[in-house]
């Protein structure tokens, strides 16, 4: 179990002081001006061997993300972008950090923007988050009032500007692009890639858009350096990570754990085990709806990390993990989950537009039994006719769930098809 000593998010539970006060007595805004005064090369070299990936779901390394932003400006300015939108189902990692350690995410967006050449950051978070808001915006308001940022930030040298904005509440506002669209005040419909928002983003200019935890743990890995980081998690999957369970264990929480801690113990250190115990797990979404399910008795031996949820045929993403057990109506929950997708989609492009409203209503009907068993195959197939032909994943995130659902449960959509008949005969 990650020691104490170990966590970077100390006051996730919010039991102590939010405040500036707070968070400088818990170490955070502790040198920030001696780790920007290191130099741009110094902070991403860092970070680079630090290991961390990406937060928010895909994974990608951070530090080469940042590299990616042009060295010297053209005359355009750069951004760094926070999305704070997180709208995933079983995903509620971020807020926690937004509500009680605000100034940990706030100190990184200084670093990370002074690191890719910013002047200036965008938080964009989520429509519903409010309490978040004004958590995260009074802190912004302490930092401005103390110097941190504004004019020679910290006293470091750089002028650094930081703006909180409130989204409308569209799950794909999510979407790096989706957000950037709406932060520049159109409506919030992903952009065609390339070109990547590092060559042009918000407002045309360079940006890098960045997951809130990670970017939160930014100055803690340069206060402590990039090997105690990486020390933890086997390799290529390195670092401290927050999971958020939910659903049917007996205690669901967020907490911050070493990467690739074995399910089994994160489940028995932190959640009190599998309500009714292990048999009767049944099984678990590990890294947010978008991601496929995996049956119980696979997930048993899975490691908590990249690298292994895809070797069980799912994925990490954002660390939400849902655990249902026998008690739940697998083929149920997953309609939901097509329910959400489709009323999310943006319509922008026909397969996901078409697809995920046609896809849902299969499963309305799967969840009643009121289908021919062909049609489990040919559900399939326009599974794979939208994953991967759309602008965003979103049509990936709806196909996904489905053919998880194909996969590890066929049995009990055919068993409800074949009970509706004998029912009805
Ligand atoms: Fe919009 Fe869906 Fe296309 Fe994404 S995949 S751009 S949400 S229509």
């Amino acid at each position: 179990m990650l020691a104490d000593k170990d966590r970077i998010f100390t006051n996730l539970y919010g039991m102590h002081d939010r405040t500036l006060k707070g968070a400088q007595a818990r170490g955070h805004w502790d040198g920030t001006d001696k780790l920007i005064q290191k130099g741009r090369d110094w902070v991403v070299q860092e970070m680079k061997d630090s290991g961390l990936r990406g937060r928010g779901g895909a994974g990608f390394p951070t530090g080469l993300k940042w590299s990616f932003m042009p060295k010297e400006s053209d005359g355009r300015p750069a951004y760094l972008v926070v999305n704070a939108d997180e709208s995933e189902p079983g995903t509620c990692k971020d807020r926690e950090i937004m509500r009680h350690d605000p100034h940990t995410l706030i100190e990184g967006c200084l670093i990370a923007s002074f690191a890719m050449n910013a002047h200036a950051c965008y938080i964009y978070i989520r429509g519903e988050y409010i309490r978040e808001k004004e958590a995260l915006q009074a802190a912004i308001d302490e930092a401005y009032d103390a110097g941190l940022v504004g004019p020679n930030a910290s006293g470091s040298g750089w002028d650094f500007d930081i703006y909180l904005h409130h989204g409308a509440g569209a799950y794909i506002c999510g979407e790096e692009t989706a957000l950037l669209e709406s932060l520049e005040g159109k409506k919030g419909m992903p952009r065609m890639k390339p070109p990547f928002p590092a060559g042009a983003g918000l407002y045309g200019c360079p940006t890098t858009v960045n997951n809130v935890e990670s970017i939160a743990v930014v100055p803690t890995i340069l206060r402590r350096g990039a090997s105690w980081f990486s020390g933890f998690g086997r390799p290529n999957n390195a670092g401290t990570k927050l999971f958020a369970i939910s659903g049917h264990v007996n205690n669901p929480c967020v907490v911050e754990e070493a990467m690739s801690i074995p399910f089994e113990e994160l489940i028995e250190k932190h959640c009190g085990g599998i309500r009714g115990g292990w048999d009767n797990l049944k099984a678990v979404i590990p890294g947010g709806s978008s991601v496929p399910m995996v049956r119980g008795e696979n997930m048993r031996d899975a490691i908590m990390d990249f690298d292994a949820l895809k070797e069980k045929g799912s994925s990490l993403g954002t660390a939400a993990v849902i655990v249902m057990d026998e008690s739940t109506d697998i083929i149920k929950a997953i309609w939901r989950l097509s329910k959400f997708y489709k009323h999310e989609s943006c319509g922008q492009c026909t397969p996901c537009r078409e697809g995920t409203g046609w896809m849902m209503r299969v499963m309305d009907r799967l969840v009643k039994g009121e289908a021919e068993v062909e049609e489990i195959d040919m559900l399939l197939d326009v599974t794979k006719q939208v994953e991967g032909h759309t602008i965003c994943a979103l049509g990936d995130a709806a196909a996904w769930p489905i053919q998880g659902l194909i996969k590890n449960f066929r049995g009990e959509i055919e068993d409800r098809i074949a009970s509706k008949r004998i029912a009805a005969e």
